[in-house]
């Protein structure tokens, strides 16, 4: 079988993907994992999600789920492997079986290289990699 769109993340883009793919009859396989975005949970406040002025990363990451459920959208918890353009369609390499889908659909989102002592610990907590999210908890503190 051959999906229409293959999603790879499961992050806010990818899911808004997702929901707009369905809502227009596309047949879909979103890949990801069941919590989401590992980022998205660890925001614990979110002030710049329109419609939603003030929300934790946990809260939007629920409704998020809730909406997924209500369209049937199911997450395959698995790694994407490789992805290999074959033309008029794309495979992705699944552990060891091979998906086929007509477009395909790469939210998977950045991972920041962690060069700081116990950065990780903080993160969310005094570290952030996000200026236009962040800088406004730190209104007249000093910062590097
Ligand atoms: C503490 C913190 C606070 C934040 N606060 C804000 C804020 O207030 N406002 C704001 O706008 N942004 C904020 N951000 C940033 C925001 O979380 C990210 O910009 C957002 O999550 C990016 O969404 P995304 O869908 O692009 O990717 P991500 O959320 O990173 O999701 C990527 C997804 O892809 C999956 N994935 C990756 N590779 C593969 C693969 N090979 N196979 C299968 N799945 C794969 C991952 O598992 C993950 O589920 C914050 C981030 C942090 C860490």
């Amino acid at each position: 079988m051959r999906y229409d769109i293959g999603i790879v993340g499961t992050g806010p883009a990818g899911i808004s993907a997702a929901i707009t793919a369905k809502i227009r009859n596309k047949n879909i396989i979103l890949f990801g994992n069941k919590d989401l975005s590992e980022k998205m949970v660890k925001a614990h406040s979110i002030k710049n999600y329109t419609g939603l002025p003030n929300v934790t990363g946990n809260e939007l990451a629920n409704d998020m789920k809730k909406h997924l459920e209500s369209l049937d959208i199911e997450i395959t918890d698995k790694k994407v492997n490789a992805v290999y353009s074959m033309g008029k369609y794309f495979a992705l390499q699944v552990g060891k079986e091979m998906i086929e889908c007509s477009s395909l659909i790469l939210a998977t989102g950045v991972i920041q290289s962690k060069t700081l002592k116990n950065e990780d610990e903080f993160v969310g907590k005094g570290v952030s990699y996000c200026a236009t999210c962040d800088a406004h908890f730190c209104k007249g503190k000093d910062v590097g």
